[in-house]
């Protein structure tokens, strides 16, 4: 039998109202659709069972908070169903405006142990600007709730280079936010993707992109981030206790699901929309919720597309991970995956990187300066092999 994989992404796909910038696959809520999906996900959940030994579950979306207390007793008692135990790092994400006392104390009395809530920026101008339905008030109450319902371990996530966002505006959520005392802090620079509100208004000239103002706001998320106690160990995401002194080992409260993506590792996927990734096969379940629960009640999983990558695309996505990280490319776990030494294969590349100020080769990894990790996408773009 083969080893049960030790991840799993949920998808929940429902929000109560579509963000300016979102391009994450969601609907609008209607309960009946609702009832049917959870129906459905735990259908798909009772065939994955036996192939999962989840040391992590991460239900994402969508907004996972905006199930009522009913549906999710539903899926709780699915998932306890499985005989899985107990889950050393499970995550829910919620919307601060989704929060209740009786629902945090659900989850947490049901085995949910983290929290990542959707904060983006604690001004009320820009919340409405970015179309979220939560407040400034909002965040405060929910992460009282949540501490008060024994969630030990929250992460607050924010955005930068939102439009009409200056630095006076950032700092003021920066240290706003890190007042709270969270243990983990993610943000993301607003991506204009395409098919967006924002992404056409920024096309009509509604307003510009300023490259200099985003960059100014990464340096200070950085530095104010680390003034505070967090510690940087990928792109975009900060953690609380770094017990150790050694720049290849990550913080306590690091998210270990993101982790686990970020060195390839396998991982299930259940719910509309969702990728899972195991031995080498990627499949891609539809971006439809009634088309999901179709074939979750017809005896499938609403997988739509299954690709098995090669070795080459393989290692390039492992490398240009490791890329996003602290720690690197580690050299001896590479090697013990793929049977060849990264440098066998990217010699001249690392070399250039390394030439560019971007990545030290240090013993037996090879690891992004700061200007590297601020580059990162780019970087993992010179690994990266792409398959037919
Ligand atoms: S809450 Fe999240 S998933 Fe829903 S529309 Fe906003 S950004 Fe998208």
């Amino acid at each position: 039998m083969d080893t049960p994989v030790p991840s799993l992404y949920i998808h929940v796909p429902f929000c109560s109202h579509k963000c300016e910038y979102c391009a994450f696959y969601s609907e609008l809520l209607k309960p009946e659709q609702v009832q049917r999906f959870v129906e459905s996900l735990c259908g798909e959940l009772k065939q994955l069972g036996p192939a999962l030994q989840p040391r992590t579950i991460f239900f994402g979306g969508g907004t996972p908070s905006i199930l009522s207390l009913h549906q999710w007793e539903t899926i709780l008692d699915c998932m306890h169903g499985m005989g899985w135990g107990q889950i050393p790092e499970w995550t829910v994400e919620c919307n601060p405006a989704t929060v209740s006392k009786e629902k945090a104390q659900l989850l947490k009395q049901g085995g949910v142990n983290r929290i990542s809530m959707g904060v983006q920026s604690m001004d009320a101008h820009l919340l409405e600007r970015l179309g979220r339905i939560h407040s400034r008030e909002q965040v405060f109450r929910s992460f009282e709730i949540l501490r008060g319902a024994g969630f030990e371990n929250i992460n607050l996530d924010l955005m930068f280079g939102i439009p009409g966002q200056d630095l006076k505006i950032w700092h003021d959520t920066l240290d706003t936010i890190h007042a709270l005392n969270s243990e983990h802090l993610s943000a993301y620079e607003v991506i204009y993707e395409d098919d967006t509100p924002l992404f056409h208004q920024m096309k009509a000239g509604a307003f510009d992109v300023d490259e200099d103002l985003i960059e100014s706001m990464y340096e200070s998320l950085i530095d104010r981030s680390t003034a505070a106690g967090y510690h940087q160990y990928e792109v975009a995401n900060f953690a609380r206790n770094q017990t150790s002194q050694s720049p290849y080992d990550v913080p306590h409260w690091a998210c270990q699901h993101n982790i686990h993506y970020w060195r390839a590792g396998d991982y299930h996927a259940a719910g509309p929309s969702s990728t899972e990734y195991v031995q080498g096969v990627r499949r891609q379940h539809v971006s439809n919720t009634s088309l999901y629960c179709d074939g979750v009640q017809s005896g499938g999983r609403g997988i739509v597309s299954e690709e098995t990558l090669i070795p080459p695309v393989q290692q390039g996505e492992w490398a240009a991970f490791a890329m996003r990280m602290n720690q690197g490319l580690d050299f001896k776990l590479f090697e013990e995956r793929f049977g060849h030494h990264p440098t066998q294969l990217w010699g001249e590349q690392m070399q250039s990187i390394q030439s560019r100020g971007l990545a030290v080769v240090e013993k037996d990894h090879f690891r992004p300066t700061p200007l590297g990790m601020r580059f990162a996408d780019a970087v993992g773009s010179e690994f990266v092999y792409l398959q037919d």
